[in-house]
């Protein structure tokens, strides 16, 4: 279902509660509600047929005072400013509430990447770096995959931007291939996360994870390894996932009772999520309609598809059985279901903290590439745990102790901390 949200209208209302309750000052408020510098440009990409199409680009970064900016860059053909000012914003908000000293960056290309060939999608990359190579670097900002982008595609891209400053720089982008300059742990590194804040939830709920039954929006690399690790670390029965179709231009929710087999699941998914409907009916799942996953009467819901997702309407639709929503996403809800899951006292983990795995392992890959030396993917991981188990302690402390809503606590965790790096800056 498309979203009618505009994601930047709602990072921008999510701020505002907050700088509300922590009476901050005009020119602060000035200063985090916008991004500090956004291009927006235009890429020529000389096509397999000989002819040249021009894709529309992006790059937000927000605010850079606790370090280099930090954000994905996307291909997807629903792109635009306001989609990448609001994950830009995010990110800012998501590096703070993990406590790495990195600031808030976006990026994005208005297109389907699967409409295009190999060599077409490594000419858009290259194209990408072309334009933005002055603005980007280890100390400035620093891109990473994410919805529609590759491993393959940020080699290309730190290649291109190697080639361009005439020096091997691994450290430009995350989330490059293992083997070349990438971390073990990354790709695992968002959805795992995810699940260590799920069982830390579970653990301050009193829930036996072994007890939970969980439902999934999404089944591409956050979904695929929260659903696993759900499975595989916590012991927990995972009902159902969903995907969007591309053939059919719709969205459908993969159901099996007795618990999915994600590893089955992934064998039958293509690289961009999309799950074979033919071989999983075979395999005994019913299909479903694209919004059913958050209608099933589970324990917890984890939304890992795309912003918007929990809206005033869809919120209604949520089985009273749902005790804990993991935003594996950035931005799935709107503030008026928050407002209701608030209000039913259902437990929220905010996207940017419960997605925040996959960024500390950027940052990770990052300090090992400075290094010029590796972890093992165990050493990746525990260092994971540990962060994303303080990141959620430090939350949940905050929302205790001044009896907030979640959300509203990792803001006042992230927004505090900006705004202290911003005063020893001498920026305010
Ligand atoms: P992905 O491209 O690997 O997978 C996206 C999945 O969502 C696919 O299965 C796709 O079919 C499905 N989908 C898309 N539109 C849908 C719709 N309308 N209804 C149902 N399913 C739909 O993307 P990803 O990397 O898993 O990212 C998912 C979300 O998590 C995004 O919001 C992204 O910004 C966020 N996120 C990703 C990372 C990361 O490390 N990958 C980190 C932090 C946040």
């Amino acid at each position: 279902m498309a979203s009618q949200t505009n994601a930047f209208e709602m990072a921008q209302r999510q701020f505002d509660r907050v700088a509300d309750l922590l009476k901050l000052d005009q020119s602060v408020r000035e200063l985090l509600r916008w991004p500090m510098r956004e291009y927006a440009f235009r890429i020529p990409v000389r096509m397999d047929d000989g002819s040249m199409r021009v894709f529309q680009g992006f790059r937000v970064q927000h605010n850079d005072a606790r370090g280099p900016n930090k954000g994905g860059i996307r291909f997807h053909p629903a792109e635009t400013i306001d989609t990448v000012r609001a994950l830009a914003t995010w990110m800012t908000w998501k590096c703070a509430v993990a406590d790495i000293p990195l600031g808030g960056g976006k990026g994005g290309v208005v297109v389907d990447p699967a409409t295009l060939s190999v060599g077409e999608k490594e000419r858009l990359c290259r194209g990408w770096v072309q334009v933005m190579w002055k603005n980007i670097g280890n100390r400035q900002d620093v891109p990473a995959p994410d919805v529609g982008t590759t491993p393959q595609m940020m080699g290309w891209m730190m290649d291109e931007y190697s080639k361009l400053v005439g020096e091997y720089t691994p450290g430009v982008i995350t989330g490059k291939p293992v083997g070349g300059g990438g971390s073990l742990g990354r790709k695992e590194a968002t959805g795992f996360g995810v699940v260590y804040t799920v069982r830390e939830a579970l653990k301050h709920l009193n829930i036996d994870p072994k007890t939970v039954t969980v439902a999934l929006q999404g089944f591409g690399n956050v979904s695929q390894f929260a659903a696993i690790g759900m499975i595989e670390h916590l012991g927990s029965t995972v009902v159902a996932v969903s995907c969007w179709d591309r053939d059919d231009n719709t969205s459908y929710t993969f159901y099996k009772k007795d618990g999915i087999d994600p590893h089955f699941l992934m064998s039958i998914t293509d690289q961009y999520g999309t799950i074979d409907k033919n071989a999983a009916r075979d395999a005994g799942y019913s299909i479903e309609d694209g919004g059913a996953w958050i209608t099933k009467d589970v324990d917890v819901l984890i939304p890992a598809a795309l912003e918007g997702q929990i809206t005033a309407e869809t919120v209604q639709l949520i089985h009273p059985s749902v005790k804990l929503i993991a935003e594996g996403a950035n931005g799935p809800t709107t503030p008026e279901a928050d407002e209701v899951i608030k209000n039913r006292g259902i437990f929220d983990v905010p996207d940017f903290l419960c997605n925040s795995g996959g960024v500390t392992v950027s940052y990770f890959e990052g300090v090992q590439n400075d290094m010029n030396f590796y972890w093992t993917k165990d050493e990746v991981l525990e260092k994971l745990d540990t962060k994303m188990t303080q990141a959620f302690n430090s939350v949940l402390d905050m929302s205790l102790r001044e009896n907030v809503y979640t959300r509203d606590a990792a803001y006042m965790v992230a927004i505090d901390r900006v705004v202290k790096a911003m005063q020893l800056r001498g920026w305010i």
